[in-house]
């Protein structure tokens, strides 16, 4: 069968792979679509601190069942289904408390090991999850970048009516505005990328703001009203400069929420966080949050319709990585699938 592989940085091209075979628990399943993540580019320009070479990438899947024994999920054969792409051990601290997004022995697929840009896999059951509605495999693929935010809007505990600031309005932020949308809550989206902050306005954002034409804490300030800043920020951008600055757009006692990835020393005040009593969270992966993501195409699939802006062929896919690494954010793309 055909595969997609990264067998060093820069050299990604079709394979021919054995067919996989289900083991006791899992599921054979055809890939449908394949969502290409910020993530997959880090692996691709040979950035990403957990990928080793060779690798199968892959770990936002649209899927149809082609062989399962019966389940307690009720996924039949021939079901549309996404993945939950992490696979945890079960007994370390954080899996105990139900918290297996942090699992101390992770493997998250297509990271760890091979993932979906494949015609074939074989997948654990349990991380299977089937759509309360007819969901399009570009839309099952879209559901774990989905599940990012609703861990993100609930790492925040965002509530009906509360002001959410959200900075940065790539597929995370978009999938974080859903989410905070879903709660009742009103939210203003940050990002320098005009491409984005028109997607995140015609998805139901309240106010878009450009951070570099902008200052943002003061515009966030004007936008959130009298409580002296937005109640929530979630920083989905990662840099040191966005970091440090969500301190100064929250509201006091307000909650923030880090989700970009960041390896350099943030420059925070501790007693900037203190005078407001600021609650400063990370977020990671997501736990748990796979039927809200999927109860969120009950009430927003117009709004989330619009975030797969690029459809490609599977035989594309070499092309594809190219043109993305080399356009650098630059390229118009929100998300960008592979179909086979
Ligand atoms: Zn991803
Ligand atoms: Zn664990």
């Amino acid at each position: 069968m055909r595969a997609l592989l990264l067998s060093e940085p820069l050299a990604i091209a079709p394979t021919e792979r054995d067919e996989p075979t289900a083991k006791l628990g899992e599921a054979l399943v055809k890939v449908h679509s394949i969502g290409i993540c910020g993530s997959d580019l880090h692996a691709f320009r040979g950035h990403h601190p957990f990928v080793s070479y060779p690798r199968v990438l892959g770990h936002e899947l649209g899927v149809e069942v082609l062989e399962i024994r019966p389940n307690e999920q009720g996924i039949v054969v021939g079901d549309k289904v996404c993945i939950e792409p992490i696979l945890a051990c079960g007994t370390c601290f954080p899996c105990r408390q139900q918290r297996y997004n942090c699992c101390t022995a992770i493997k998250v697929l297509g990271i760890h090991t091979d993932g979906g840009m494949a015609e074939r896999i074989a997948v654990p059951i349990n991380r299977l999850h089937k759509p309360t509605v007819d969901l399009t495999y570009d839309e099952l693929a879209l559901c774990e970048t989905l599940s990012i935010g609703v861990q993100a809007v609930k790492r925040a505990n965002v509530q009906a009516g509360e002001s959410v600031l959200i900075m940065g309005g790539g597929p995370i932020g978009l999938g974080c505005l859903v989410a905070a949308l879903d709660k009742g809550a009103r939210v203003l989206v940050s990002d320098p990328i005009a491409k984005n902050r028109e997607a995140a306005m015609s998805m139901g954002a309240d106010a878009v703001v450009d951070p570099v034409a902008e200052d943002l804490a003061t515009r966030t300030r004007e936008w959130a009203g009298p409580d002296g800043g937005a109640h929530v920020v979630l920083e989905a951008v990662g840099v040191p400069a966005t970091i440090a600055a969500t301190i100064d757009c929250a509201a006091p006692t307000g909650r923030v929420v880090i989700i970009g990835v960041c390896k350099e020393q943030v420059p925070i005040k501790i007693s900037d966080l203190m005078r407001k009593e600021v609650a400063l969270l990370t977020t990671r992966n997501s736990c748990g949050a796979f039927p809200a993501v999927l109860k969120l195409f009950e009430n927003h699939r117009a709004a989330l319709a619009k975030m797969v802006t690029h459809q490609f062929g599977f035989d594309e896919g070499t092309r594809v990585f190219n043109w993305l690494h080399e356009a650098r954010g630059g390229a118009g793309v929100i998300k960008a699938v592979l179909q086979f």
